[in-house]
């Protein structure tokens, strides 16, 4: 099953966030704009919409802040989906937390969430380092760091989950202190009870220029993609024998053959409704109204007038159209049906093009590719 199957509605909550991670994707869109909320009316309306056009009843909660710093919307959401009278009772939940959250947020979890991804970077010298605090919600968690809150999440919801249909994984950004870590790693969330990781290197943040014209962020996403690669392989058998999964972002498609990518290239069965009431196809394209070069990924609108969403069919098409199978670099890649022409979002971040290459990239797809090859589907597809 490869990744463009991932098919739900996801909503990107808000832009309040409790930590200061040194590589936020987003910050420099987050601190251009005020705090901002998703509004319940679109919520509900995006659910309506989805339900009606799609057998999935998967929802999911995602950045561009940390959702769960606006709980009383996300309990609402979940429940107007749940109650909803198509189909709601087969409503299942996935978030994308940093971890950091309160006990009334995980008593609330441990009965309404199925798939949690922790934002988890291992060992605890390593998370508190580039995923601090930020120090105006130092009394709201009793002076802990955030890996202290994040360990104690991790325990508590694994400990309580039971019989619960609740599968509690790491979603781990390799960065240049963990990358020669992986086997500790491993150890250190095994230990934690998480079987569930997927590691994703590290990419540069978005701004308004891609970084082809903005060189400088280079240095601040480089975490050394070879030496990823070679102990990516050696972890990923250790973790086999372990018994815990552990996954790479270069490899979402090794389960299942597609030209596509990911569900950024058919967003109507995997829309995501932003905060300020558009719809992106894409997790690194958090904001609609000013998406400069990631304008390719907003492909709908809320029209308060009309109470509907607007689609822009021409964008859609455009993604619609982007398979490896006709993408000229891929012509001849050995991994070409498991890959689909590697992460949209990255892509035209990094090249300004939907089309652009990323040589190195390409090379550690194709690595791993030999190294590890397909795969039995997997049980949870990444984030
Ligand atoms: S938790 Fe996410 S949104 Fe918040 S600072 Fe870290 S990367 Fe940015
Ligand atoms: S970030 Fe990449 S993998 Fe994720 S939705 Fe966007 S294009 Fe797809
Ligand atoms: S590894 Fe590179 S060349 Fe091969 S299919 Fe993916 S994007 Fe295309």
């Amino acid at each position: 099953m490869s990744h463009c199957n991932k098919k739900m509605l996801s909503f990107f909550l808000t832009t309040k966030c409790n930590l200061c991670c040194r590589y936020c994707y987003n910050v420099e869109e987050r601190n251009r704009i005020q705090e901002q909320t998703i509004s319940f009316e679109i919520a509900k309306a995006a659910v309506d919409w989805y339900f009606e056009n799609n057998v999935s009843r998967h929802i999911r909660f995602y950045g561009p802040g940390e959702p769960t710093q606006e709980f009383e919307m996300m309990k609402e959401i979940t429940a107007y989906a749940k109650r909803h009278p198509n189909g709601g009772n087969r409503v299942t939940v996935e978030i994308q937390t940093n971890g950091v959250f309160t006990k009334e947020v995980r008593e609330w979890a441990l009965e309404n969430i199925n798939i949690m991804w922790m934002s988890f970077d291992g060992m605890k010298d390593i998370q508190d380092y580039y995923r601090p605090l930020n120090p105006k919600f130092s009394a709201v968690f009793n002076g802990q760091t955030s890996a202290e809150v994040l360990e104690s999440n991790v325990k508590w919801l694994i400990e309580h989950k039971k019989s619960r249909e609740l599968m509690v994984g790491a979603r781990v950004t390799i960065n240049k202190m963990n990358v020669n870590k992986q086997i500790d790693t491993i150890n250190y969330f095994f230990e934690l009870g998480i079987r569930y990781v997927w590691t994703d290197p590290l990419f540069c943040s978005v701004g308004n220029k891609p970084v082809c014209d903005e060189t400088s962020k280079l240095d601040e996403c480089y975490f050394g993609i070879e030496n990823y690669v070679k102990n990516y392989i050696d972890a990923y058998k250790y973790s086999k024998e372990k018994g815990v999964f552990w996954g790479s972002f270069f490899a979402v498609n090794f389960d299942g053959e597609s030209d596509y990518h990911c569900r950024c290239c058919t967003p109507l069965s995997a829309p995501h409704i932003t905060v300020d009431g558009y719809i992106s196809a894409c997790d690194m394209v958090l904001l609609g109204a000013n998406p400069y070069y990631m304008k390719p990924f907003v492909v709908g609108k809320w029209n308060s007038m009309n109470k509907s969403f607007d689609l822009y069919s021409d964008k859609i098409i455009t993604l619609n159209n982007r398979r490896s199978t006709v993408m000229q670099h891929c012509e001849h890649c050995s991994a070409k049906m498991n890959c689909g022409g590697y992460c949209l979002g990255e892509t035209v971040n990094e090249t300004g093009s939907l089309y652009g290459n990323n040589k190195a990239k390409c090379d550690a797809i194709i690595r791993l590719y030999k190294e590890i090859g397909k795969c039995e589907p997997y049980d949870y597809l990444h984030p």
